[in-house]
């Protein structure tokens, strides 16, 4: 999901979906495009013309990066569905009933749901839920994974903002406040968690996951998708992609090495 008050660096964020859908209204204005439908109301034309070219765009270059395990691309009666609300009020009563949300992703269903004043609209909430989607193309809709991974892949294409999340985790290391993997990986959001959470979860998946995508290598990245799309629990694919990482907390101790060296 994606928060809306927009505090530190980070906070976007999203809800993946990867099942459940959502009844249509009749009002929607429909716009063809190559690879997607855009679904409006009454925001002005050249505004949908705009989510048009950066969606095409967003498209080709996660495509690339991600394409690895892709069958089939988003044409004709296969294109992804992007539905813009008519604001922040229409959004949270008809999409999303999460406060801090400014955008969703529902996988099966190839849709994305946001709004024009979403955070960052053009560059972290369209190529952030349009990852979240592509990324379950290339893995397996069904594939369990810990939230902080999936979160973490999308907000790899936030680039403006992926940078900032090593600073927010070393504050959180020094307040005694980081959260652990293992803590990570069970914690769940609630339209009720509280906003530093909120951030920190974020911060912290974007982090771990630019350093197992950066520094561990992007052909070990695409190994690890690959042993998760083949059946593989998270750990066993961890364990058989980097032999040091016997659990989480292998992987948590190599990432916050990382954080003090850069830090230095
Ligand atoms: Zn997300």
């Amino acid at each position: 999901m994606k928060i809306r008050f927009v505090a530190i660096a980070i906070v976007f964020l999203c809800c993946a979906f990867s099942a459940q859908g959502i009844a249509q209204k009749r009002e929607w204005n429909e716009y063809k495009v190559s690879h997607f439908i855009i679904y409006y109301k009454s925001i002005p034309m050249d505004f949908v013309k705009s989510v048009e070219s950066a969606a095409e765009q967003h498209y080709r270059d996660i495509a690339d990066w991600l394409g690895f395990h892709r069958e089939q691309g988003w044409a004709l009666k296969n294109r992804g569905k992007i539905y813009i609300y008519e604001d922040a009020n229409d959004y949270t009563a008809n999409a999303v009933n999460f406060q801090w949300s400014h955008g969703a992703a529902f996988a099966s269903e190839k849709t994305i749901r946001t709004f024009p004043s979403a955070h960052g609209f053009f560059d972290s909430t369209l190529p952030h839920e349009m990852t979240h989607i592509i990324f379950r193309e290339c893995i397996g809709l069904e594939t369990k994974i810990p939230l902080w991974f999936e979160e973490g892949v999308a907000m790899y294409q936030e680039k403006a903002r992926r940078f900032g999340a090593h600073r927010i985790v070393l504050t959180a290391v020094e307040k005694g406040e980081f959260i652990p993997l293992n803590e990570l990986t069970v914690m769940r959001l609630y339209n009720s968690s509280p906003d530093s959470q909120v951030e920190l979860f974020y911060a912290e998946s974007a982090s771990v996951v630019y350093f197992i995508i950066n520094e561990l290598g992007e052909h070990n990245f695409v190994r690890l998708c690959r042993a998760l799309k083949e059946g593989k629990t998270f750990q066993q694919a961890l364990q058989d992609v980097y032999f040091r990482f016997k659990s989480l907390a292998d992987l948590n101790t190599a990432w916050l090495n990382y954080l003090e060296r850069i830090d230095r």
